[in-house]
């Protein structure tokens, strides 16, 4: 018998959600997550992948991974420290340290299992973390999971970081200080202000750690966020993510060979959850091979980027004010902005709405995410159906 508690529990607070329309309905892709998908058999222009350099569907990536099942099987068998590291996983560090331009890397199962497992690796109840008050959830419950005090400081606010951070030095109260952030914060596109934070960290030696996520593969002709400011010697923590640019699976923390060396003993992920499958591992080995010897890809992100906002902003959308290919549309009303995304769907664009609270309120926005993979003809055809709704609904 199931318990009666858990029952009314999730009845109460499923039909909660419903009746306020915050339950999310997950649609399934019937066709790989491309360029264009198909849901429930209708063919869509794709604007919601994390898929930037197009790699997940890329013809040499899926030849490496076949033959990594066929010679290494489909599991690597156990966690890494007992005897699930295969060469295959030494392989990608040596190939991401060498990309990242730093001694060393550790990798892990997932970007979000990554921040569970570096930040509580070195920080804890005696130490505080400075984090950027919109930090991606992983960072957040990574900290939390540190047990540090979290100081929030205003996004991207560089003064109020410099004031919270000297409190926090001069209060006497924490042994290790350490501030954390998104290299690129995928809600607005915009870039983390790394020179500045590195020179605050200087100045109160504070612990530096920025995820980048949506850098890597984007910004520093594909090394990332770091490497765009040319700060690799400045920033202690280097975490990416093997899913969103790179196409596969998978997390990493590049840095000093000291810090990588405790990593691989103290994060409690890597030492207690099994080790990405081979075929994962050589994929996302043969990506960064191929961002590496080509930054064919990661030219053709921008000029699709560069190209879709022009459009839009042409037709008289609101783009915000992103530095990178991630396009908001920027709508505004929660209850239009639904609406409007609904309506791109139904002509034929698959791009997700955000609303408040992952976004204040009033700032409802519809968020592109342009591809390499893109055609001029696909994204010709998704803003001319921008400019149908558009016009249709009053917003521009
Ligand atoms: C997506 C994302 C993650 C999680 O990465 P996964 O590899 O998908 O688990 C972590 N941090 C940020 C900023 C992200 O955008």
């Amino acid at each position: 018998m199931s318990s009666k508690i858990l029952e009314q529990f999730l009845q109460t607070n499923l039909s909660d959600l419903k009746e306020k329309g915050l339950y999310n309905e997950i649609d399934s892709l019937e066709s790989a997550n491309g360029p264009v998908i198909q849901i429930k058999g209708q063919e869509l222009i794709n604007l919601s992948s994390n898929n930037y350099l197009g790699l997940a569907t890329n013809p040499e990536l899926q030849a490496a991974a076949i033959e990594a099942i066929k010679s290494w099987g489909v599991g690597a068998g156990a966690v890494r420290t007992i005897n699930g590291t295969l060469r295959l996983h030494d392989e990608l560090e040596e190939k991401l340290a060498a990309f990242k331009g730093t001694e060393a890397v550790i990798s892990y199962q997932s970007g979000f299992n990554c921040n569970m497992a570096a930040i509580s690796a070195v920080m804890d109840k005696n130490d505080a973390i400075l984090s950027d008050e919109l930090n991606h959830a992983s960072i957040i419950d990574g900290c939390r999971l540190s047990k540090a005090k979290i100081i929030r400081f205003n996004h991207s606010d560089m003064d109020d970081l410099r004031q919270k951070a000297k409190e926090a030095t001069e209060s006497g109260l924490y042994h290790k200080v350490m501030v954390i952030t998104d290299g690129v914060f995928s809600m607005d596109g915009d870039i983390a202000k790394l020179p500045e934070i590195a020179e605050i960290a200087e100045t109160y030696d504070l612990i530096t750690y920025v995820d980048d996520a949506h850098g890597s593969g984007v910004l520093g002709k594909g090394a990332g966020t770091v490497k765009h400011f040319g700060l690799q010697d400045k920033i202690d923590f280097q975490m990416g993510t093997l899913s969103k640019a790179i196409g596969v699976v998978g997390g990493y923390v590049a840095g000093k060979q000291q810090l990588i060396d405790w990593l691989k003993v103290r994060s409690r992920p890597f030492l207690f959850s099994t080790a990405v499958t081979p075929a994962d591992a050589v994929a996302a080995t043969k990506a960064i091979e191929l961002m590496m010897a080509s930054t064919d890809l990661n030219e053709q992100l921008w000029e699709n980027g560069d190209y879709l906002k022009k459009g839009l902003k042409e037709l008289g959308f609101d783009i915000g004010k992103s530095e990178t290919p991630i396009t908001p549309c920027i709508i505004g009303d929660e209850k239009t902005t639904q609406q409007f995304s609904r309506r791109l769907y139904e002509e034929g664009v698959y791009a997700k709405s955000i609303v408040f609270p992952t976004v204040p309120r009033g700032t409802g926005r519809v968020r592109n995410m342009p591809t390499a993979a893109h055609t001029k003809e696909m994204l010709d055809k998704a803003i001319r159906i921008y400019e149908k709704i558009g016009k249709e609904m009053g917003v521009i």
